[in-house]
């Protein structure tokens, strides 16, 4: 991470008056209490951090990746896993300073990284926790961990700030997108976002089995294909690279809204998981990760053991 100065933070801090931080661009003065569509304000807040083992292996290592789960999001997908967090606001509001020992005591644990769960509403104050941890000795990777709902200009603002971004690729579909997560020009937003990503950090890269930097991509593969999933990887082998690492999800369930929706209102099966995995495959993009019955679905769904036994771990 470079040395964020006091100039740095004070530019970050200009994006919130009128608010740009995400390419919502609402233009509320959330410096004056203005809320936007993501009704995040001025003082960050924060529902819980601490060591997360669930994360993908790379992050976790021994000793768990410096997981801060942020309040509120930029998106609104009708089936978000974390909704009470990230669409009912839950969380406590915290000063800068401590967010910032949040993270100093992550490191003090021996967390491999810091990773900031939803950060895109609160970047200014992000990067202004980080200032402040960084000068009391933070010198772990930051983690990005987003919807990849991004703007390319706070991306860039970003440059040798965040060290492993790890966005999700949602859909391939502008209708789709706004059918199920409120935003009309997802496809049209995340390709650059990606791109500008993979620009600064490059492939992950990965030193004693542990990442330190690059782009770590997630996709969730949903019922009925409304995710993509083709389309998806076909953009990141052609436009990233045939080396980006892709963590292709199983563990869809109808949660929050999604049982209103007669096409997303059950997991998906075997087969659409296996379909997904054939698409990665016959494109060549085989650098990633495949989810097995052993950690996604022994708990849930245990009849579809035998059948996903082949899908393996990468
Ligand atoms: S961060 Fe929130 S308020 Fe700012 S532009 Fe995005 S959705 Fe709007």
């Amino acid at each position: 991470m470079k040395k964020i100065t006091k100039k740095t933070v004070e530019e970050f801090y200009e994006m919130l008056a009128p608010c740009t931080v995400c390419p919502r661009a609402c233009g509320v003065d959330r410096l004056n209490g203005e809320l936007g569509n993501c009704n995040a304000g001025l003082d960050v807040e924060v529902s819980s951090y601490h060591q997360h083992f669930g994360e993908e292996p790379p992050l976790v290592g021994r000793h768990g990746s410096g997981t801060i789960f942020l309040a509120h999001c930029n998106l609104h997908c009708v089936f978000c896993q974390n909704y009470e967090i990230s669409q009912l606001g839950m969380g406590r509001k915290v000063t800068i300073e401590e967010l910032a020992e949040m993270m100093l005591v992550l490191q003090e644990r021996g967390c491999h990284n810091i990773n900031f769960v939803t950060p895109t509403p609160w970047v200014p104050q992000i990067v202004d926790a980080l200032a402040v941890a960084q000068s009391k000795g933070l010198d772990l990777p930051i983690v990005y961990n987003c919807g990849g709902y991004e703007s390319v200009n706070t991306l860039e603002m970003l440059e040798s700030i965040v060290d492993i971004y790890m966005p999700d690729i949602k859909y391939a579909d502008n209708k789709i997108a706004a059918k199920y997560s409120d935003v009309g020009d997802y496809w049209d937003v995340v390709r650059p976002a990606l791109v500008e990503m993979h620009r600064q950090v490059g492939d992950l890269s990965v030193e004693d089995g542990i990442a330190k930097r690059g782009l770590l991509i997630r996709h969730l593969v949903l019922p009925n294909n409304n995710a993509g999933s083709g389309e998806c990887f076909e953009f990141i082998r052609d436009n990233l690279s045939l080396t980006t690492v892709v963590n292709v999800m199983a563990q869809y369930y109808p949660t929050h809204r999604a049982g209103q929706y007669t096409d997303m209102n059950r997991r998906i099966t075997t087969q659409e998981y296996r379909a997904a995995i054939e698409e990665l495959t016959r494109l060549g993009l085989d650098s990633g990760f495949r989810q097995t019955i052993d950690t996604i679905f022994r708990s849930i769904v245990p009849e579809w053991t035998d059948d996903l036994k082949d899908t393996g771990d990468k």
